[in-house]
């Protein structure tokens, strides 16, 4: 046995006609691999790998993901069955009482809804632009330090549609993951538009790594339906389940104070006791809700005394508690 000195790496990129496939390349390449062992002093070939520009890219670019997203401690994913249950103001309010709960400056927030971004308008962040610097584009930076990255920061127009196929949004997605220097977070939340789509796909495979999904409803029995499909969905691709939130559950009158179950009530308990999951807690209906995402300031700030805002610090401890009991078993 030859005793091994050093190693040698030997790096060529070759320009080859079209009409050779990529078979044939490969075959006359192992020319070049007799010819490099016949060099006096080499013992040993470790290793030869012939790839295609594009092949090259993407495992460039997995590789970048995979650095930029280790130094993100934990990444959870807001989804919903539908649409208009809440899933965006929900997923905003945790990000900002999280970073009330002593992570100042340490929470990113990804709107992967491609189509109908709306966090940036929640945050107050409408019409800012990604700063590009040479180790690629930074987040917008919101209330308490939350990075912020949307489609919306790259439209020239907040009105402009974005007609793309999955493929497409894959690799925006996909971008945003590798391409963006987040930093050192303690927590990513990804805004997921509502369904089974080819967004939470893409996350669930560019992350396998996620700590888990949390899943917002209303309590109608039209949305229980559908948050069975978002459990199965999740189970399906191994992505753990934190918990289940009910948005919009009962309107308490600013008047009299009488509550209304405008959307019937406890409907997100029964289906978590049903389908065995936990049950996070509840968010009334707020007129300030309202008002406040659409004026851009977060509401749990403004009006942190309110019953909603007291029950999104309670779902952020059950959440906090999740990660750590997770993070106990690794
Ligand atoms: P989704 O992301 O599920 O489509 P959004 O978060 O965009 O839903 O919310 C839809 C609308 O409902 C928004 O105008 C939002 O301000 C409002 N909204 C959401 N939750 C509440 C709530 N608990 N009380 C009052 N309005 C709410």
């Amino acid at each position: 046995m030859e005793e091994e000195g050093l190693t040698l790496v030997l790096r060529a990129e070759a320009k080859v006609s079209t009409g050779h496939p990529k078979t044939k390349v490969t075959h006359d390449l192992e020319k070049v691999t007799e010819a490099i062992l016949r060099y006096e002093g080499v013992f040993e070939l470790t290793s030869t790998q012939v790839v295609t520009e594009r092949e090259k890219q993407f495992s460039d670019q997995e590789q970048k993901l995979r650095t930029n997203m280790s130094k993100v401690r934990h990444k959870i994913a807001v989804i919903s069955g539908k649409g208009g249950v809440g899933k965006s103001t929900v997923a905003v309010n945790l990000a900002v009482a999280l970073a009330m709960h002593k992570h100042v400056d340490r929470i990113g927030i990804l709107d992967a809804d491609i189509h109908g971004p709306s966090v940036p308008r929640m945050l107050g962040l409408t019409g800012q632009r990604l700063r590009v610097g040479p180790p690629g584009a930074f987040p917008a930076s919101g209330t308490l330090g939350i990075k912020v990255v949307s489609m919306d920061f790259l439209l020239s127009d907040e009105n402009a549609p974005v007609i793309w196929r999955g493929p497409l949004k894959m690799t925006a997605i996909r971008q945003f993951l590798s391409d963006i220097v987040w930093g050192d977070l303690d927590i990513l939340l990804i805004d997921l538009p509502p369904g089974t789509g080819d967004e939470p796909l893409s996350i669930a495979q560019l992350l396998p790594e996620m700590d888990g999904v949390v899943i917002v409803t209303i309590p109608s029995k039209v949305s229980q339906v559908v948050v069975k499909k978002s459990v199965t969905f999740a189970r399906q691709l191994g992505m753990p389940i934190i918990g289940v939130i009910e948005n919009m559950s009962g309107f308490i009158c600013p008047h009299c104070g009488e509550k209304s179950d405008i959307f019937e009530s406890g409907g997100g308990l029964k289906i978590a006791e049903e389908l065995d999951i936990t049950f996070l807690g509840s968010i009334p209906l707020d007129q300030e809700i309202c008002e406040d995402a659409d004026r851009g300031e977060p509401f749990i700030v403004e009006h942190p005394n309110s019953a909603a805002s007291k029950s999104f610090m309670e779902i952020v401890q059950k959440i906090e508690d999740f990660l750590k009991h997770e993070e106990k078993k690794r």
